[in-house]
């Protein structure tokens, strides 16, 4: 036995190897031509060598080739190292020189019997031993195997299946399922059919074939993989895995974004609990192709890169990187990633790629697990039982407002048991929210035309019979209109604003230029929120502040809240394994929630603020963020000089 037999001969033949009938096909190649069959690679090699041994094969004799093959098929079905599929069917071959066969086809040989009258009515008894037309296996693979679409179960695929399964059925990135027809109803099937349902992959209607096709897709599936090609795509498919290896490692610790700046050196950064720091430094031809290839994976971009361009695209953990043939997937727990490419001073490129967590758990899916209080879950309670109106979740960029309106439209659901009709707006999808309708918004090249395709939807949705409206962000007067809209005409809608305090909601509303009289109406504005995120401290090195009694910050602490306060309160630590020598670990949203009435309105509407926040915070009992969070600090939860940083000085009020 040969090197080169090995090589070519599938897993079902090894065990033919010591009878002589493997031998027999073996000669028989090597009469037809040798340099064939050592290379059965690429697609296009592959047709080309089954037309020369089409046409050899007239020269030796069907009589070999077949009965050889006829021979061999009692153990194994599939023979694509044999090829010769036209002896048995002469009527196919001369017809169609060109594309005569594709180096798997041959399953059908079982008949070497004279007539094509066998193979035509193969079809008709399939369950039998596998009597199919070589012409119909080759329609089927050409139909399967088409640009861009790969075999997602094979063994080199991006969800392999155990081998028996694979006997049985073949799943394609497509979406197109191919099952056995005699195992219609095998456990084996329906098991994987659950399986792969909840991993989010795309699985069409199955469509039932005799056995031996599903193992013929399977030697096909193995060849035309080896076909990777040129040095472009090898670089192409190198920088991918890099791509990979950086989310993964990334997404292992939770990294929330990933920055890559292309200078005279490629910088990569990962910002970690709100922290950023340099991960790795590679060159700027890196750092060029890097950025290149992560545009190139997207499953949602513009059609080109052009670097001197600010462009966004989105990948989503459930579909394989573009371009990688099915092989490269995203880690497990990455949802998606979002990504915006930004040209840059005094460089090439500035990558900045959001990755957005899968997580599981209805535990995790709480508000309470972000970091809210009692209390603040059951105003969010109150505020998603409201029928109509409009509530607003502020913070700047990356307070986490976005996670806390997904969370507050799952509960939403599930408290209404899926019987209110929840669409959204969102650019784009964060977070899949289940049972909501999520409407995507067109990409779009600049910021205006997205504004607009965002407003397109938008409208679309208020005509598509909603209950609750959810607007991923608000930034633009027409979006702001459409929202109040949807709220005067009886919906509740929820979204999210950039803005710093919730106060401040309404006034860059006002500035946005909306009509006061509507920013006045309680009936309309029902809630607004605003979130920051605090950096949780370990809770193994922190220090008491009593410990630091001349820390400045400390000093301040006394003077508001004494004895107690140092007692309480604990200042960051030097770091040790639990938190990754770091002094943090993890963080928690800290809120202020407005439930205005009619007289807080007016008051902000008219610049008073101090009277506003004096109003709410006494007569509507309302707490302010900066009490919200000393309250966290106090159980040591916070770190006293974080506080000062984003809420002011112990010793003083907030201001707003
Ligand atoms: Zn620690």
């Amino acid at each position: 036995m040969s090197a080169k037999e090995v090589k070519n001969q599938s897993e079902a033949d090894d065990k033919n190897k010591s009878s002589d009938v493997a031998v027999a096909p073996d000669s028989s190649q090597k009469a037809v031509k040798p340099d064939v069959i050592r290379t059965p690679q690429s697609a296009g090699d592959g047709a080309s060598s089954g037309a020369k041994v089409g046409a050899e094969s007239a020269k030796v004799g069907a009589g070999a080739g077949a009965g050889a093959d006829a021979q061999k098929s009692g153990t194994a079905p599939v023979t694509p190292a044999v090829t010769p599929a036209s002896p048995v069917t002469p009527a196919v071959t001369p017809a169609s020189p060109v594309t005569p066969a594709s180096p798997v086809t041959p399953a059908s040989p079982v008949t070497p019997a004279p007539g094509g009258a066998g193979a035509a009515t193969a079809g008709a008894a399939p369950a039998s031993g596998g009597q199919i037309s070589a012409a119909k296996v080759d329609a089927l693979m050409r139909s399967l195997f088409v640009e861009g679409v790969t075999c997602v179960t094979a063994p080199n695929g991006s969800f392999p299946i155990k081998e028996d399964q694979r006997s049985l059925l073949a799943l394609f990135s497509n979406g197109r399922f191919l099952v056995s027809e005699a195992h219609k109803f095998d456990g084996r099937v329906l098991s994987f059919e659950v399986l792969a349902r909840k991993r989010r992959l795309q699985v069409g209607k199955p469509e039932y074939i005799p056995q031996e096709l599903i193992t013929a897709i399977y030697e096909k599936a193995l060849n035309t993989s080896y076909s990777i090609g040129s040095a472009d795509s090898d670089d192409q498919l190198q920088m991918q895995k890099d791509f990979v290896t950086i989310i993964a490692r990334a997404a292992a610790i939770r990294v929330s974004d990933v920055h890559v700046v292309v200078a005279d050196k490629t910088t990569v950064m990962f910002r970690l609990n709100g922290l950023m720091q340099t991960e790795i430094e590679y060159s700027k031809d890196w750092g060029e192709s890097f950025v290149r290839a992560a545009f190139s994976s997207a499953d949602i971009s513009d059609a080109n890169y052009a670097q001197s361009e600010y462009q966004a695209a989105q990948k989503l953990g459930t579909t394989p990187l573009r371009g990688s043939k099915g092989k490269l997937l995203l880690p497990k727990n990455v949802l998606g990633i979002r990504l915006q490419f930004n040209p840059i001073a005094f460089g090439s490129r500035y990558l900045v790629m959001r990755l957005l967590y899968s997580d599981e758990g209805s535990e995790a899916n709480s508000l309470a697990a972000l970091g809210y209080s009692e209390r603040d879950e059951e105003i969010f309670f109150r505020l998603r039982s409201v029928p109509t109106g409009m509530i607003i979740i502020s913070g700047p960029t990356g307070s986490g407002k976005s996670t806390t309106l997904q969370r507050n439209m799952i509960r939403l659901l599930e408290e209404r048991n899926y019987e209110s009709n929840l669409l959204t707006v969102e650019d784009p999808p964060e977070y899949p929210i289940p049972g909501a309708r999520q409407m995507p918004v067109t990409n779009a090249p600049t910021d205006a035309e997205k504004d607009i395709e965002f407003t397109k939807a938008l409208a679309a949705t208020l005509r598509s019979d909603p209950d609750v409206l959810m607007i991923g962000e608000i930034r633009t007067l027409a979006a702001a209109q459409l929202a109040f809209k949807g709220a005067l005409s009886g919906h509740a809608v929820w979204t999210t604003l950039h803005a710093n305090s919730a106060p401040a909601v309404l006034m860059r509303l006002r500035d946005m230029g909306m009509e006061p009289f509507k920013l006045q109406d309680p009936g309309i504005i029902k809630g607004m929120v605003a979130q920051r995120l605090f950096r949780k401290l370990c809770p193994y090195c922190r220090i008491p502040a009593i410990e630091q009694p001349n820390h400045p910050a400390v000093k301040r602490l006394y003077k508001a809240f004494d004895e107690f306060g140092l007692s309480q309160a604990f200042l960051r630590g030097p770091g040790c394994s639990f938190c990754n020598h770091k002094g943090v670990k993890g963080r928690t949203a800290v809120g202020e929630m407005v439930i205005p009435d009619a007289k807080l309105l007016e008051l902000l509407i008219n610049n008073e603020t101090k009277k506003a926040t004096d109003y709410w915070t006494t007569e509507l009992g309302g707490r302010t963020l900066k009490e919200n969070a000393l309250e966290k600090m106090l159980i040591g939860d916070i770190d006293v000089e974080e506080i000062e940083r984003w809420c002011g000085l112990l010793d003083e009020k907030a201001v707003y």
